[in-house]
């Protein structure tokens, strides 16, 4: 009896591990589910096209970061009648769960939309917490290192655009310095009545690609870390520095505690070298989604 006996107790125990060990190593996200919200008069023929553009949006920026951390997405659409712009307004509307809300022209083709970074840039909002007023140069700043990224891994950029279009992001920055001077942390509380927007999103940029070649040459990059914080940290709310801190734990490094403490209280713009933006696009083209 008790050879019976001990070899099924094993068994059961060697069960009963195995289910922990799936629940606390092996846990895939659920995909996130998207929700529309059609807040204009959309034909059937243009909501098949936004939906498209939507699914294919959020695969693209999954591909490139991490699975969206929320079981649900809503999108709320309006339609604008404009001719000169393809997505004229996107936000995040923050909550439990966070929602993206897009205005989109009229006449926008698929090929239009998906071309447009706004869709990117919002989707990666949703990876880090809704920070403080003086840190919310991180939170502009990943979404926009991110948005040139996900085209460019996508192939929605050529490597020769890619670069070009993160160039100008940077000299954009670097000119409104020039007429929104002042601490970057007091600049960012104030960015909307200062219009102040230019340097703050660049500024936050360029750090998150300091901290991304940072972690490249230690074998590991932005999007592992933003994964890991996804899935273990993610927080509706938080402060800069906690956030910055979190990055260093899950990195095991200083990387982000050390830079955040560089640029927040920076009154210049970063110098970014042509020689970085090369590393950056060498990087992206090796590791393709
Ligand atoms: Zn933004």
């Amino acid at each position: 009896m008790l050879t019976m006996v001990v070899p099924r107790l094993r068994l059961v125990v060697i069960f009963l591990v195995s289910l922990l060990v799936n629940t606390l190593v092996v846990r895939p996200l659920p995909a996130v589910e998207l929700m529309f919200d059609y807040q204009s008069h959309f034909s059937d023929e243009q909501k098949k096209q936004l939906k498209t553009w939507l699914e294919q949006g959020k695969q693209a920026v999954e591909n490139s970061i991490a699975p969206i951390p929320q079981q649900q997405l809503k999108v709320t659409l309006v339609q604008q009648k404009t001719r000169t712009e393809v997505v004229p307004w996107g936000q995040i509307v923050r909550g439990n769960p966070d929602s993206v809300k897009l205005h989109v022209s009229d006449r926008a083709s698929l090929y239009a939309l998906t071309n447009d970074w706004t869709l990117y840039h919002e989707l990666s909002h949703l990876y880090l917490p809704y920070l403080d007023y003086p840190s919310f140069w991180l939170n502009e700043g990943f979404a926009t290192y991110m948005q040139y990224i996900v085209m460019y891994q996508a192939g929605l950029l050529s490597r020769k655009r890619f670069i070009a279009r993160v160039k100008a992001g940077f000299e954009r920055g670097r000119r409104k310095t020039l007429t929104k001077p002042g601490k970057l942390n007091r600049v960012s509380a104030d960015m909307w009545r200062l219009r102040a927007h230019k340097r703050v999103y660049w500024t936050g940029a360029a750090y998150f690609l300091e901290a991304d070649l940072a972690l490249q040459q230690r074998g590991s990059r932005l999007a592992n870390v933003i994964a890991a914080y996804s899935d273990c940290c993610r927080r509706d709310n938080s402060r800069g520095i906690y956030l910055a801190r979190q990055l260093d734990r899950l990195s095991e490094s200083k990387i982000f505690s050390q830079l955040f403490n560089q640029y927040r209280e920076r009154i210049d713009f970063p110098t970014v070298t042509n020689d970085q933006l090369e590393k950056i696009a060498d990087y992206y083209q090796a590791h393709n989604g």
